[in-house]
């Protein structure tokens, strides 16, 4: 019994709960409380299903055409794939091959440390400061790579498109990720740089602000030579990762521009009346750009504040892990569920239903 020695062993990421239950607010997961872009609907009702017995298109044409046009770049500076984990992990797979650590934030996606256990990447995590925010310097030694989230999650903060100009122009033998899987609640994207860099991939996802989590479609912007290189490694692993569907749903989301910015707009309003109440309430948080906030309470331990709004059948997200072991990360849902969020905390924090 000694093929266990032969085994890669790998201790797989954590995702947040998908609770089953009716009637659960659920907001732990950062997906959007509103429907896909109703053309995405109208693909879905007439799905021709008798196409299903051929292979998708592998290079996913129509969606890397309508998101090349979107975002003005060329199609052979767009990859597509099965969410942004499946095109960070073909980066990974890609990019990070150096002796050197590659570099990440000690406090982020939680899927990056994973992917280099899994690829076996040397990394080392930079801490951020007492704010949460990215050291520069950090990024300024010799290493094999870099990836940073912005904004940054659990976090929400944003970081200037200077400071990663800068991480940029001090690794030019290095690939830099921007993960920005929230970029569209408020921050600026690195799209524009690519020409500019040619070792920066910027990385999106269907996710969040265009509400097709389930869907499962994600992308990465950046210059040919390095997009061909992440598509010999994909071709070289699975051709046909993007299902039809996918391909055809995600092409008309894409092409639903008021749609996706009135959907947006709503959750940043929203997001700004939770920060005003939850402060009036005692938290404190960094100033989120994103479709979460990632509070702390000035009395009442986050873990026993996320306990009590489980129990109500409101879920938050909640890690038990150094630095952050005292913070909840909140998803803006709608207003509606939002004001239950409130009016909950109001009463518990102030003595109502919870004893504690
Ligand atoms: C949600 C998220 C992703 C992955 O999203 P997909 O659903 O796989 O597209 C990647 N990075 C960060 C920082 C995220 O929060």
């Amino acid at each position: 019994m000694n093929w266990e020695k032969n085994v890669r062993r790998v201790e797989p990421y954590v995702a947040g709960e998908q609770p089953k239950a009716e009637g659960v607010i659920k907001l732990n997961t950062n997906e959007c409380p509103y429907p896909p872009a109703p053309g995405v609907k109208r693909i879905a009702e007439s799905l021709n299903c008798d196409k299903l017995r051929l292979y998708p298109d592998m290079n996913a044409e129509k969606l890397v055409n309508a998101l090349a046009d979107y975002y003005h770049v060329s199609p052979a500076q767009v990859f597509v794939g099965v969410g942004s984990d499946d095109v960070l992990a073909m980066a990974f797979l890609t990019f990070f091959n150096g002796g050197e650590p590659i570099l990440f934030p000690d406090i982020t996606y939680s899927f990056y440390d994973v992917w280099a256990e899994l690829f076996r990447i040397p990394y080392k995590t930079c801490a951020l400061d007492e704010n949460f925010c990215i050291r520069k310097e950090d990024y300024l030694t010799p290493n094999g790579g870099i990836i940073i989230p912005n904004p940054n999650a659990p976090t929400g903060v944003l970081e200037d498109t200077a400071l990663f100009e800068e991480i940029l122009a001090a690794n030019p033998d290095s690939v830099v990720i921007v993960d920005e899987a929230y970029v569209d609640f408020g921050g600026r994207s690195m799209v524009p740089y690519v020409e500019q860099y040619d070792n920066l991939m910027v990385v999106q996802t269907f996710s969040k602000s265009r509400a097709m989590a389930g869907m499962r479609i994600g992308f990465a912007i950046a210059n040919e030579k390095l997009i061909g290189y992440l598509r010999d490694v994909k071709f070289s692993f699975n051709s046909y990762t993007m299902n039809m569907p996918a391909i055809d749903m995600g092409t008309a989301a894409v092409l639903e521009d008021a749609y996706f910015k009135e959907i947006v707009g709503k959750i940043i309003k929203t997001r700004e009346w939770t920060k005003e109440r939850l402060q009036r309430l005692g938290f404190s948080f960094a100033d989120s750009q994103s479709n979460f906030l990632f509070v702390t309470h000035e009395r009442v331990p986050a873990e026993e504040i996320f306990l009590a709004l489980k129990k109500n059948n409101i879920y938050v997200r909640y890690w038990k892990k150094p630095r952050i072991d005292n913070h909840l990360r909140i998803t803006i849902g709608t207003d509606e569920q939002m004001e239950t969020l409130v009016a909950f905390l109001e009463d518990y924090l102030n003595g109502g239903k919870e004893l504690r």
